[in-house]
């Protein structure tokens, strides 16, 4: 699939002696793991060329995949960056990719801003790591692949597809990760990183079983307040986590978590679903995303209520007209 356009990225690549690789802003596994990988296969590829990851957030639950790099703005002359896992360039957590000679864009989001010099998206992919593996795979020949590029990669695709158990998995994806497999990945170090708990996490879940709301029609949800927020000692980041916890409460096809950044007056969406899309609903309140994983913004409690009753309408239509959910 895509052959040309991966082809003209490789001959890119190998065009030039500078190469910048981001991802997009509040990073999750498959951004860190799919820039973090291809800078690793790149540099045992190409020891001569310069390989940079840059950005300017990062994760502190994901600090176990190690740190990224620093640059001065001069790399920027003459160099080629890469963007991944980006939808939008508003959400590129790089603000001096406008620097560089040339940018391409891969993605598996819906395109929606088309931007950069060549794009290569393909929104059916599971995980932008998937894309990266696709890569490797389609230039094995050529491409150096490594037990830490491997893993780095691998984590992303667990990580986006909910451990292999998202719709947007296919037998490619598992080939692919198959692949991956084959290079040594510690998967129970892997997995312990990612899904290893404390105790107090604990009871922040419990906290949360305590405050999920769930409308007539189903949707759950629940707001972390900046109350909640301290008494768990909880980042912006360890709040928004909440959402996976609500994704598997029977006959709620849709779940969504409110995330107050007092900070910056706003609260963050996490809009989650089965069966049904939410992404239009995402797009009406200043966000947007896939099918069933999208992201908004809302800036009041009663726009917050507003979403709730629009989402919980559309899961009312869509069990009127629908057999066959749980
Ligand atoms: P999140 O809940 O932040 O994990 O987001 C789920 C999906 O929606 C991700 O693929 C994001 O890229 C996308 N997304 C989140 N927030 C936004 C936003 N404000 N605008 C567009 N897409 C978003």
């Amino acid at each position: 699939m895509n052959e040309d356009i991966k082809r003209k990225i490789l001959q890119k690549i190998e065009s030039y002696g500078t190469i910048i690789v981001s991802r997009h802003i509040r990073p999750d596994g498959d951004a860190i793991g799919s820039t973090k990988g291809l800078a690793k296969i790149l540099r045992d590829t190409y020891p001569d060329k310069k390989i940079y990851v840059v950005n300017e957030d990062y994760s502190e639950q994901l600090s176990f995949l190690g740190g990224e790099d620093t640059v001065d703005d001069e790399i920027y002359d003459g160099a080629l960056q890469i963007v991944i896992d980006t939808g939008t360039t508003d959400r590129i957590s790089n603000r001096n990719y406008v620097k560089a000679k040339e940018l391409i864009k891969i993605d598996h989001h819906i395109d929606d801003r088309p931007y950069g010099d060549i794009s290569w998206v393909e929104d059916f992919r599971s995980s932008a790591c998937e894309m990266i593996a696709d890569f490797y795979d389609t230039f094995k020949d050529r491409l150096k692949m490594s037990t830490e590029a491997a893993t780095y990669i691998y984590c992303g695709m667990v990580t986006d597809s909910v451990r292999f158990s998202d719709e947007s998995v296919t037998s490619e994806t598992l080939y692919l990760a198959g692949k991956l497999l084959e290079f040594g990945i510690d998967t129970q170090t892997l997995f312990a990183n990612l899904y290893v708990t404390d105790v107090n996490s604990l009871k922040f879940k419990s906290y949360i079983y305590d405050n999920i709301k769930i409308t007539p029609n189903g949707v759950a949800y629940i707001y972390m307040d900046d109350a909640a927020q301290k008494k768990f000692n909880l980042t912006l980041e360890s709040a928004s986590d909440v959402v996976d916890e609500l994704n598997s409460i029977r006959g709620c096809l849709i779940w969504v978590a409110f995330i107050d950044n007092k900070a910056k007056q706003q609260i963050r969406v996490r809009l989650r679903s089965r069966f049904i899309g939410i992404n239009e609903l995402a797009n009406r309140y200043h966000g947007g995303g896939h099918k069933m994983a999208a992201g908004a913004t809302v800036y009041s409690e009663q726009e917050m209520q507003a979403l709730v009753d629009d989402a919980d309408k559309m899961l009312g239509e869509y069990k009127s007209t629908n057999g066959g959910w749980l």
